[in-house]
């Protein structure tokens, strides 16, 4: 029988009948991957501590033409903590809709798969804020999408802005813009820029560093929500949530 085994987290579940799960899991090798947990919602089903959102395991999955089915899973990592805080669960909900958001099948992605792992430790076993972690996420996933906002040069005329006192952030316009170039944009501050620069300059491991005060984080929060939309277009399920929750 054609089985493989694959490391993943699930990034998504939804349920059917009365007791099976289709999961959405995420692998750094294989990308997306939907797949069907059957009888996981039985107290005594092997699938029971797998078939759970965050979940990092080695999973057993049967393919056949039109599906793939898991057999069994080794489970590595549950971020449990991450079920007894509302906050932390919702950003670590957020971010995983976020990744299902841009994640295909076939895709390897170990770089988006190396943020996603990190943030989720770093929310489950740290004391980091909830909410530097989501703002973390958040440029680092910009950043592998494609769109990392401009913020050294203004993003419509392309001059170094970092000598300027008066600046705009315009997530249509793709970052930073001067006070001399149309833009719809709003007032941005040099801090909340170079926070956002020292944080694009860190590696994944490092992001449980990133400590921001309270006012920092209520203009960076608004600015990334804006490029998320912006760069996942108006009806995104991760952009959304995003929207609702921070
Ligand atoms: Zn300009």
């Amino acid at each position: 029988m054609p089985t493989e085994l694959t490391k993943a987290i699930v990034t998504g579940y939804t349920d059917y009948r009365d007791e099976d799960r289709m999961l959405t899991l995420f692998s750094a090798q294989r990308g997306r991957i939907d797949c069907k947990a059957r009888n996981c919602r039985k107290p005594t089903s092997k699938l029971l501590s797998c078939a759970q959102p965050f979940v990092f395991g080695e999973f057993e999955l049967f393919i056949s033409s039109d599906r793939v089915t898991v057999n069994a899973c080794d489970v590595r990592e549950t971020f449990y903590p991450l079920r007894e805080d509302a906050d932390r669960f919702m950003t670590a909900s957020v971010c995983t809709q976020l990744v299902n958001s841009v994640i295909e099948r076939e895709a390897p992605d170990e770089a988006l798969f190396s943020l996603l792992y990190h943030v989720l430790s770093f929310l489950a076993y740290t004391d980091s804020d909830p909410q530097d972690l989501l703002i973390a996420f958040l440029l680092h996933y910009l950043d592998h999408a494609g769109y990392r906002p401009s913020l050294t040069r203004c993003a419509v005329c392309r001059r170094d802005v970092r000598g300027d006192d008066v600046l705009f952030y315009s997530a249509e316009a793709g970052g930073a813009v001067c006070a001399g170039c149309p833009h719809g944009g709003k007032p941005v501050s040099k801090l909340a820029l170079e926070a956002m620069r020292r944080i694009l300059m860190l590696e994944h491991e490092e992001l449980k560093r990133v400590v921001l005060k309270p006012e920092l984080r209520a203009e960076l929060l608004p600015i990334l929500r804006a490029s998320c939309k912006r760069a996942l277009g108006e009806n995104d399920k991760g952009a959304a949530l995003l929207e609702q929750f921070a």
